[in-house]
């Protein structure tokens, strides 16, 4: 990981301030493609994790009192500053996580985006003047940050899962505490170091890395943060979700999925292979809107899986800095566990493996990519998120039956249709109880668009112009005349 000196930094940021533990402790932190160390974070204690809070409580005040148009300008010039720094925070990434790197620097300027497009919403949280019952009074809403807000990440996409929360916490006047997963920090602690030099107040954005159970316990307890967006496993929110009952924080929640994958019979099959590819195979299978079951209708099972099986072939795995390496290795040896135990599963369950189906040859956390078809309905892989790249093929034979297939499970984040068929894309469309559909499409994700889930795969909904709301709170001031 050469060209990072600047960026990579070993101590969490608080109140403008790199600081270690105050009991010395630190965590390391591997390079999941080799099994070497990049460095220490340090363990915060509870009690530093408190004292954070309180400074991201002072820093508010002001923060919250300049003007919108203020507050964007820095978080433009944040943006700026990440995109001139692309490829280093990218080589961070790419270190921490083990994607590719052409995917890291995919993800620098996604996650960017967000930070560009909440510096432009700033200036657009319009309250309402509403029309009052009677004519002696006059109604208006007032949209005021919630105050203090925690976020929780995720070690799949280290950089983009933070941008998302804290340039819409800030853009709305909010300031941030921000736990990013203890396997990926490092791109956390640079977007903060990115964030200082663009001219964020210090308290505004504060970085805290330590053990789940310490600092996320205090994020949650902690009466004085108003609201915790996390994004992470259905199990973990809903712990989560209990912790928070007890201060009753405000919540969103961006958990797991199952995403269904529906090809038709009339489907432009070129399409819907580079669309499984996009959305099975990206991250290596580690994302929560990956397509996990793959549906076929039965008069294009045969030649979908054909073309599939060529495509996967053509894979290359690999340390995401080599050239041409096209899938990385998982985030560790749980990972590779589950991902084993779901093919295992299958195959008993009579499915036959068409491509991959074993631990790659490299060893460590590498799998190779895995296509497997006459996969029973009742298989593990079907009920719960594989997060690694396995693709299971489903044959099916109705609209109706593939539909109750598709709902039949209490998550609810993305789903896939492919079809060329007007009214059959509305219809079922409408039907999928899902967050997002992507319509012969596999890439979902954008700034522009609302991002999140119904049923177990959680609540509340991050960019657009509806993500900004996930930080305000709407007070209702009525005039009597
Ligand atoms: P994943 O491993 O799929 O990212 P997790 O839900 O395990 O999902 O982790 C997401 C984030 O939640 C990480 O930052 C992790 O450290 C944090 N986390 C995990 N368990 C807890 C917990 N009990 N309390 C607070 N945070 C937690």
């Amino acid at each position: 990981m050469n060209r990072t000196e600047s960026l990579l930094r070993q101590n969490c940021y608080v109140d403008g301030c790199w600081i270690d533990s105050s009991d010395g402790k630190t965590i390391a932190v591997t390079n999941p493609s080799t099994g070497e160390t990049i460095g220490t974070v340090p363990a915060l204690t509870r009690e530093d994790v408190s004292a954070t809070i309180a400074a991201a409580e002072k820093a508010g005040r002001a923060w919250a009192a300049r003007s919108a148009k203020e507050r964007g300008l820095v978080l433009r010039r944040w943006f700026d500053l990440c995109m001139q720094n692309q490829e280093e925070l990218a080589r961070i990434l790419t270190a921490e996580q083990g994607k590719p790197l052409a995917e890291a620097r995919a993800e620098i300027a996604y996650g960017s985006a967000f930070i560009e497009w909440f510096s432009e919403e700033a200036k657009r949280i319009d309250g309402d003047v509403i029309p009052a019952a009677t004519s002696d009074r006059r109604i208006l809403v007032l949209k005021q940050p919630v105050g203090v807000v925690a976020a929780i990440t995720p070690w799949n996409f280290p950089n983009a899962m933070i941008t998302r929360k804290a340039a819409a916490a800030l853009a709305a006047g909010c300031t941030i505490v921000v736990k990013p997963a203890s396997a990926t920090p490092f791109s956390a602690l640079a977007l903060a170091e990115l964030g200082a030099r663009a001219g964020l107040p210090k308290g505004a954005l504060n970085v805290v890395t330590g053990a789940a159970s310490v600092v996320g316990n205090e994020l949650t307890d902690n009466p004085t943060v108003r609201k915790l967006s996390f994004t992470g496993s259905t199990e973990v929110g809903k712990l989560l979700l209990e912790r928070c009952a007890k201060t009753v924080k405000k919540v969103s929640m961006e958990l797991g999925g199952n995403a269904p994958f529906i090809v038709f019979d009339d489907a432009d099959l070129d399409k819907a292979v580079a669309g499984v590819l996009a959305s099975k195979f990206r991250n290596t299978g580690q994302t929560c809107v990956c397509a996990n079951r793959v549906f076929v209708q039965d008069g294009v099972y045969d030649d979908f899986a054909q073309r599939l099986k060529r495509e996967v072939e053509a894979m290359r795995v690999g340390d995401g800095f080599e050239e041409g390496v096209t899938l990385g290795p998982l985030i560790d040896d749980q990972a590779v566990a589950k991902v084993n135990e779901h093919i295992e599963n299958a195959v008993n369950g009579g499915a036959k493996v068409l491509a991959g189906g074993k631990l790659h040859e490299r060893g460590g956390n590498f799998v190779e990519p895995t296509i497997l078809t006459e996969v029973a309905t009742d298989a593990l892989l079907m009920r719960e998120e594989t997060f690694g790249p396995v693709a299971p093929l489903i044959r099916f034979n109705t609209e109706e039956e593939v539909v109750a297939h598709a709902n039949d499970t209490p998550f609810g984040l993305a789903s896939y249709i492919y079809t060329r068929d007007l009214s059959r894309s509305w219809r079922v469309s409408e039907a999928l109880e899902f967050g997002i559909v992507g319509l012969n499409e596999g890439i979902i994700s954008s700034e522009v668009a609302p991002f999140g889930g119904v049923k177990e795969s959680g609540m509340g909904r991050e960019g657009s112009k509806y993500g900004i709301e996930e930080y305000v709170e709407f007070k209702y001031v009525c005039v009597g005349l």
